[in-house]
This record gives C-alpha cells, sequence and structure tokens, in this order.
C-alpha cells in the first residue's frame, strides 16, 4: 500500500491536549487518538513495521499524495503588490529595527509626490488586466510623509476611473505615534489594512522602542492605535474582497526579544486594551546582540505560543501566525513560491530604485531598476529577479523534506540572506519557530473546525499584505 504513497513529510505532534497527524504532501490535518499517535511514531522511526492503522482511510481522504515539485523559476505571478517606502526617516528609534533607524543604511529621505506617482503608474503599466493592487505605506515612520500618503491615494484612485478593470487596495504601517483624529479618519476611510506598531506591555515596549531623545513611546502609540480603531468603528465601510469591514482592519503588530520569551502576556495586555488582532513576531537580530533569540530561548517561546493558543481558542483574539487561511487553497506554485518578494512584490525607495522587498531596501547588489520619469507611459518594465523565482522551498536542500513546506514556501528570502547562508539556505532558528508556530495553528484550526476528521486546511497563513519578518 505504502509504495504508492509518500509518507516522507508525514509529522505528528500534540498539542492543547490532542494528538496530530499533518501531511506535508497532501496539507491534510488529522486528529488521532493516543493509540494511533503511538503507532504512528513507530511506524516514523523504523522502517519495516507494518501499515499503521487507519492508512488506507487516510489515504483515501486524498493524504500522502504530494503535487509535483516546481523545479527552476517559479512563473511570474505579474506585478501585482507594491510597497511605497515614502521616508526614510523615523521619529522612534527602536533598537532592533532592521531599517537602521528608518535610512535602510542611506540618507533619511523622503519620497517626493512625483517618485510616488510614478509608482503607482509603474504598477499599473506592469500589472496584470483585472488584478486587484496592493500598495502598501511603509517607512521608516510613513507618516513623516502624510502629505505623499494623501496624494497618491488620490492619485491612484483617479487612475481607477482612467484605466478600467484596474482596483487598488491600500495598506499602511506606522508606529501610530503620529496618528491624529483626522488622520485617523483618512486611514479609516481608505486603508484595507493598518499596522500599528506595538510590542505590548508598556515596559516592554519602552524598552526597546524609545523616542529619539529616549524618551518612552508606548503611551503615543497606543493612543494612535486607539485612534485608529475608533475611527474604523465609526467608518461605514462596505465590506468587500479588498476592504474588510470595520475594526477588522486593523492589526497591532509587535516584536518579541530574548526580553520577553514571555510574550503571552504582552498578547494579553493588547488583548486587554480591547484589540482583537494581534501578531507578535519573534526578532531578527545580529548574533550576540542583548536581545537576540537564540536556540535555548525555543522551549520559553514554544509555552507562550501555548498560551496564545489558549486565548485564540477561548476568545475573539485572532493571532495572525495562528490564522491558517483554511478557505482558500492556493496553487502548488504559490505554495511553494511563498511570499512573492521580487517576482510578483516589490517596494520603492524614496529616491526610486526599486527593490525586490521592503527589507532590501538600499542592498544595492538587489536594486532592480529606477524610477526617474524618464521612460514614457508607467516607466521601465517589470521582470522580476530571478534569484527570487528560483528561490523557492522545491530549490532548496533544507525545505525537500521539510514536513511544513507547503505552508512556508521555503521562508523569508531576507531572513535567508542575512541571518541563514545566502537565498537558498535559510536560517535554522527560524525555521524552527515557523514549525513550531504551525503545530499551534494547525491544532487551533482543528479545535475550531467542526465535523470529522481529518480536517482538510489546504493553504498556509495569509499575511496581513506582508509578513514583515
Ligand atoms: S524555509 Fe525552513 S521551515 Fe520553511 S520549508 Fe524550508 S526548511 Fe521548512
Ligand atoms: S517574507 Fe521576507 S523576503 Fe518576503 S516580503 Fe517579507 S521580508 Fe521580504
Amino acid at each position: 500500500m505504502t509504495d504508492s504513497l509518500d509518507l516522507s513529510l508525514v509529522h505528528t505532534f500534540r498539542r492543547a491536549g490532542q494528538a496530530f497527524l499533518f501531511d506535508g504532501a497532501s496539507g491534510a490535518l488529522a486528529r488521532l487518538g493516543d493509540g494511533a499517535l503511538a503507532d504512528w511514531e513507530i511506524y516514523l522511526s523504523r522502517a519495516g513495521v507494518p501499515d499503521p492503522p487507519g492508512l488506507g482511510r487516510l489515504a483515501a481522504y486524498g493524504l500522502f499524495r504530494r503535487p509535483p515539485s516546481p523545479s527552476g523559476h517559479l512563473p511570474s505571478p505579474g506585478l501585482h503588490s507594491l510597497c511605497l517606502n515614502v521616508s526614510h526617516r523615523c521619529n522612534l528609534a527602536c533598537a532592533y529595527c532592521f531599517a537602521g533607524g528608518g535610512g535602510y543604511g542611506g540618507g533619511p529621505g523622503l519620497m517626493t509626490l512625483k517618485t510616488a506617482r510614478l509608482a503607482i503608474d509603474f504598477l499599473t503599466a506592469n500589472a496584470r488586466p483585472g488584478r486587484a493592487l496592493s500598495v502598501d505605506f511603509f517607512g521608516g515612520e510613513p507618516l513623516l510623509a502624510w502629505d505623499v500618503i494623501e496624494d497618491t491615494v488620490g492619485y491612484a484612485q483617479s487612475r481607477v476611473k482612467a484605466a478600467a478593470g484596474i482596483r487598488f487596495r491600500f495598506s499602511l504601517t506606522t508606529n501610530g505615534t503620529l496618528v491624529d483624529g483626522p488622520r485617523a479618519q483618512f486611514i479609516a476611510r481608505h486603508m484595507s489594512t493598518v499596522i500599528v506598531s506595538l510590542d505590548g506591555r508598556p515596559e516592554v515596549h519602552d524598552r526597546l522602542r524609545p523616542g529619539l531623545g529616549g524618551q518612552p513611546s508606548y503611551r503615543s502609540a497606543a493612543a494612535g492605535a486607539r485612534a485608529v480603531l475608533a475611527a474604523l468603528a465609526r467608518e461605514r465601510r462596505s465590506p468587500g474582497p479588498d476592504m474588510p469591514s470595520g475594526t477588522d482592519a486593523l492589526w497591532i503588530r509587535g516584536t518579541f526579544t530574548k526580553h520577553n520569551r514571555d510574550f503571552w502576556r504582552d498578547v494579553e495586555h493588547l488583548a486587554n486594551e480591547g484589540f482583537r488582532q494581534i501578531s507578535l513576531e519573534p526578532v531578527l537580530a545580529p548574533q550576540g546582540a542583548p536581545y537576540a533569540l537564540v536556540p535555548d530561548d525555543l522551549p520559553y517561546l514554544e509555552e507562550s505560543y501555548a498560551h496564545v493558543l489558549d486565548m485564540a481558542a477561548a476568545g475573539p483574539l485572532r493571532f495572525f501566525h495562528f490564522e491558517l487561511n483554511a478557505d482558500r487553497p492556493a496553487c502548488a506554485a504559490k505554495r511553494f513560491g511563498g511570499c512573492g518578494a521580487g517576482t510578483g512584490y516589490a517596494c520603492v525607495a524614496p529616491d526610486g530604485r526599486v527593490y525586490p522587498c521592503h527589507q532590501f531596501d538600499g542592498e544595492r547588489e538587489f536594486a532592480m531598476l529606477r524610477l526617474d520619469g524618464s521612460t514614457a507611459s508607467g516607466g521601465p518594465r517589470f521582470a522580476g529577479d530571478g534569484r527570487f523565482a528560483a528561490a523557492h522551498a522545491g530549490a532548496k536542500a533544507a525545505c525537500r523534506g521539510c514536513w511544513a513546506q507547503l505552508h512556508c514556501g521555503g521562508g523569508c528570502h531576507y531572513t535567508a540572506w542575512r541571518h541563514g547562508g545566502g537565498l537558498l539556505d535559510p536560517a535554522p532558528l527560524s525555521c524552527d519557530l515557523l514549525r513550531l508556530r504551525l503545530e499551534h495553528a494547525l491544532a487551533l484550526a482543528a479545535l475550531r473546525a467542526p465535523g470529522p476528521v481529518p480536517d482538510r486546511i489546504l493553504s498556509g497563513p495569509a499575511p496581513p499584505d506582508r509578513t514583515r519578518d
């Protein structure tokens, strides 16, 4: 029986007091009894033992059949998502900032209105007809370029009228400190998603996210997040595929470090503050940084994830990394391909240079082209970066035997390049954390899912616009 089945990506685990079998080949999840779990563990750890009970039944559901693994370059999805890094300036001085205080290793520039409009023209000229186009305002602190944000939204909307079949969804990532009433209102009216950075408990947040003068920033950041939440609650939005209703547009996004391995307390704090959608991400830090996470921290982080799972299972909390996109199976190429940086997604820096994503901004070896207005009608053609099209889970040695590959797609390119061994060589700690999160996410999906087992879950977590790793 097993000859025709691929059992190489079967993963068994226990979470939330239950036993599960996840089949990394098909993406299906089954809940197991304790006896079946023991049988499967013996089977997976030793060659030559009989088929475990239930194998035929699970196979009949479609488990253990792997889609063909792509090789070479993944087909280009066409440019559909653009980050406008409108500000290389920031009014905070976060210790762990990957953007080096907002400047990305270069000067602290702001994007001009002209460059932002060129970016919109570039996106519309390179998009496939009828495709929804995403525009994300990012920084540094993007609200330092507020006039650019307002103008760009208006300009893009005028392009919708001029070019039938195009529609935009806007998103914004902000530290929240510069949000006032009118800005919150504008955000609530126009942004499909707004991400406000808050790390959790005030003392945790203020330890690594001070203002430029060293002053605490929690109070003003939390006030900004609350202003957005209130404006979203007031705004009568028409929900649709590009516009979630009301307060569902807001995500609180924070970073946890070695200093708060008990980050579940930060999730709890944020939930008690009235925020329902929360994403806390592990810090990416240079080796030796006092706040850097190391493999010895994993048991503590596991404990935190387990607490967050209990909270998410019990109440209205949505924890970003535990929300599997269960209803929208993605095609195999997309599941293998990951985030789309450098293929369907790119970032424009204030000087008009285009990079594969916001994290690569300023890394000149990855600059793809420059928008300077010298090319007529929409600017240069976007051909993507072949290095990224080729850096998918099917191409990475480390990913080939990894049970998480269909959910992960090969991980974050920037993390691999900066903290692993290169674009094709993921960083082991980030892989351990991804698999840890995925076990919890699968368990939560099973706890929420009504009906019989096995519960089939076919696609990976969908970021609120983009995973800001
Ligand atoms: S990047 Fe890591 S977690 Fe992701 S598929 Fe590859 S080995 Fe697995
Ligand atoms: S996952 Fe990494 S490479 Fe992809 S868009 Fe996010 S930061 Fe960039």
